[in-house]
């Protein structure tokens, strides 16, 4: 494969064609808008069927090199998506009307920093969500209360700021973020007609988390 680092327009066909060549197997390529889940690969029968989305029509020829790599191995570091993604986020970013102030260095967590460790740790640097600190709240007003949420619209986490406090302990928000960015990563799913968020899947997915049961066990403890 040639190795020149230009940014070059590709087609679908070029793409399918491409990662055919790579895998040695049949591809069904469907170019996505999904900006929660940039790359996904299933195998059945004799298919291969990728979700790719469409920012990598503008990818250099390493990035789409290693997008074949990947969907070939379907594991493996990306480096080079993940970069790709990040320039694309920090770029639309820029172009963005700022709907949302970020805000994501609290008094005691910093925000962006969770989310860059978990999403290498877990998603390989797949979410492409923002992330925020919520705006605080009058107490009173708070019944029951959202420690953080994803919204898909505009693809942001807010985590809610009572939880930039030292009495919650590191475990805990990581887990709260993770949780987010697995609904940013799974996307909300129909399951028989009916928008199912925490899904089976969703549930197993939660469980990967490395602290899971200790945070669990915390959240069931302490009253935040
Ligand atoms: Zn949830």
């Amino acid at each position: 494969m040639e190795q020149l680092n230009l940014n070059f327009r590709h087609n679908e066909n070029y793409l399918k064609n491409l990662f055919e060549k790579a895998t040695g197997r049949e591809i069904s390529l469907t170019l996505t808008d999904n900006s929660t889940s940039m790359l996904s690969v299933k195998s059945k029968g004799e298919t291969l069927y990728v979700r790719l989305n469409r920012i990598f029509l503008e990818a250099g020829t390493e990035v789409v090199g290693e997008v074949a790599e990947f969907i070939k191995k379907r594991r493996g570091k990306t480096p080079l998506i993940s970069g790709f993604i990040r320039e694309r986020r920090e770029h639309l970013k820029k172009k963005a009307p700022r709907r949302l102030n970020l805000c994501t260095s609290g008094k005691y967590y910093d925000l962006l920093n969770i989310f860059e460790s978990i999403n290498r740790a877990y998603f390989e640097g797949f979410v492409s969500a923002t992330i925020t600190w919520g705006k605080e709240r009058p107490r009173y007003a708070v019944r029951k209360r959202t420690l953080g949420s994803y919204s898909s619209h505009i693809n942001a986490i807010r985590i809610n700021p009572v939880l930039d406090n030292p009495r919650v302990p590191g475990f805990y928000i990581e887990f709260i973020v993770y949780h987010e960015m697995l609904h940013a990563y799974i996307g909300v799913k129909n399951k028989n007609g009916r928008r199912s968020a925490h899904s089976k899947e969703f549930r197993e997915g939660e469980k990967v988390f490395k602290d899971y049961e200790k945070a669990v066990a915390w959240e069931k403890i302490n009253r935040i």
